[in-house]
């Protein structure tokens, strides 16, 4: 079966194929690098370095070019910078090193490319005076603007009217737009705003035509994926195709657009700006960046995926499971089943994460019975599990280093129970034995005062 993607272009899953059948490319837009990146921001990086590793295995690993990009020009940055007494390039220097430390964690491979926009001005003021030039956009008070009347395609991506998008893009009322949707390409900088000298003045661009010129630079004006968060689909991507496509005489800008689904808490998007957000880094110092990953490729990645510590609790508990039957003794042979093939089956059918944990968990199964050869079901077990960025090291350190984590913390917590009962503070004492419990930490209080533990 050939890889299926669902495009959110179509509205359909699609089968793939690449513009040039030996070469991938996708583009996926990246952080804008002013603080720490949220978890809901690390499932969208999870998820395209699923795809990314999908196709290196369908199409081999020096054949996909994965673009991802730094944004390091931007209000928010501006604002932060402020906030916090920073130059603008110290604060993204900084928070960019971040990122990738907690991206790392998290099982990602880095991209092939990781273009900065301010690396990038001179394209994007090359593309803003091909659109300027081809009657697409205009210079107006310092600021140049895309004239959304110019391209009668535009909405297509995100299918709405020009009512709804006038009003979701909350696009600013200016006296010197010609049509309320028009959105900016270029604005001017105050002398204490970064900028750099252009024909319409001293400015700086807009955060669409960042994602234009710099896949445009990396991949060519039409490539196969381009990929982002659901929030993304309007105004940012539709942005992106009216620039692309105007700019290249309306040539098709991207064959596939992938989203993925919102991370929400209480049913409620994560977002920096209401506040419920939990950044990958708190939680990095909690659980094993593994165990965060497979809790984020629980659901599919185009539904939305609510956030608890129950999901990380569980994704422990499968990764203990799968690296117990990875320790477990087999004679080597040559033997090669078919399992591992029904993991990247599923995995090919628009990612389906769930669909390929089931069947890893089977293969576990299998394993566990003990009526096959073990050898081809572990080999299948840990192929699958790295597909997945899982499984990656070796099954005793991941047991080892996890009984001796868990042995340190519950017995810390008996030392505190064992002291609110010789205090008699009998309801603290049994709300540590709930919370362990919680946690798959069965107690055993034995007839001569101590307290015995095991796992259940
Ligand atoms: P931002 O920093 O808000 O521009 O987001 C960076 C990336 O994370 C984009 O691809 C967003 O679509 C994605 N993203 C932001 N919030 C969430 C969320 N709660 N769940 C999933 N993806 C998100
Ligand atoms: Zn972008």
């Amino acid at each position: 079966m050939a890889l299926q993607l669902y495009n959110s272009l179509t509205r359909r899953k699609e089968p793939f194929a690449p513009i040039d059948p030996a070469n991938v490319r996708m583009y996926v837009c990246g952080p804008t690098v002013y603080d720490f990146a949220h978890i809901g921001n690390a499932r969208a990086v999870v998820v395209f370095d699923l795809l990314y590793r999908v196709l290196r295995h369908e199409y081999g690993a020096a054949h996909v070019k994965y673009v991802r990009n730094i944004t390091d020009v931007d209000d928010k940055i501006i604002e932060a910078a402020r906030t916090n007494g920073e130059k603008i390039e110290a604060l993204t220097q900084r928070t960019a090193a971040i990122f990738h430390d907690d991206m790392a964690a998290l099982g990602n491979l880095p991209p092939d490319v990781e273009p900065r926009a301010t690396g990038y001005i001179p394209q994007m003021i090359a593309m803003i005076e091909r659109l300027i030039a081809g009657g697409h956009a205009y210079a107006a008070e310092g600021h140049v603007l895309f004239a959304v009347g110019s391209y009668p395609e535009y909405g297509r991506l995100s299918r709405r009217s020009r009512q709804e998008m006038i009003a979701g893009a909350r696009v600013e009322v200016a006296p010197y737009k010609r049509d309320p949707g028009d959105f900016v390409l270029w604005k001017p900088s105050s002398p204490d705003q970064p900028g750099w000298p252009s024909p319409w003045g001293r400015g700086r661009p807009g955060w669409h035509i960042e994602c234009s010129a710099m896949s445009e630079a990396h991949l060519g004006p039409h490539f196969d994926i381009h990929g982002g968060g659901i929030d993304l689909i309007f105004p940012h991507h539709e942005n992106e195709v009216a620039q692309s496509e105007c700019a290249h005489g309306g040539e098709r800008f991207v064959n596939f657009w992938v989203h993925n689904g919102f991370l929400s808490v209480d049913s409620t998007k994560m977002s920096k700006s209401l506040g419920n957000f939990v950044t990958a880094h708190d939680v990095l110092q909690h659980w094993p960046g593994e165990v965060v990953r497979l809790a984020l490729l629980s659901s599919h990645y185009r539904d939305p995926l609510d956030w608890t510590e129950q999901k990380l609790r569980e994704a422990r508990q499968t990764l203990d499971r799968w690296y117990r039957a990875l320790s477990l003794f087999a004679v080597e042979s040559e033997a090669s089943g078919t399992e591992e093939a029904k993991v990247v089956e599923a995995l090919k059918d628009d990612l389906n994460t769930p669909q390929a944990i089931t069947r890893l968990h089977e293969i576990a199964d299998t394993v566990f019975r003990n009526d096959a050869d073990r050898f081809p079901l572990q080999k299948a077990l840990s192929v699958g599990g790295n597909i997945l960025g899982l499984l990656g090291s070796h099954p005793l350190d991941w047991l080892h280093q996890g009984e001796a984590e868990i042995s340190a913390k519950v017995k810390e917590r008996l030392a505190e129970r064992a002291l609110a009962r010789k205090e008699r503070r009998f309801a603290d004492a049994d709300r540590i034995r709930a919370e362990l419990a919680a946690e798959g930490i069965i107690l055993e209080d034995k007839p001569d005062g101590t307290t015995e533990w095991r796992r259940g």
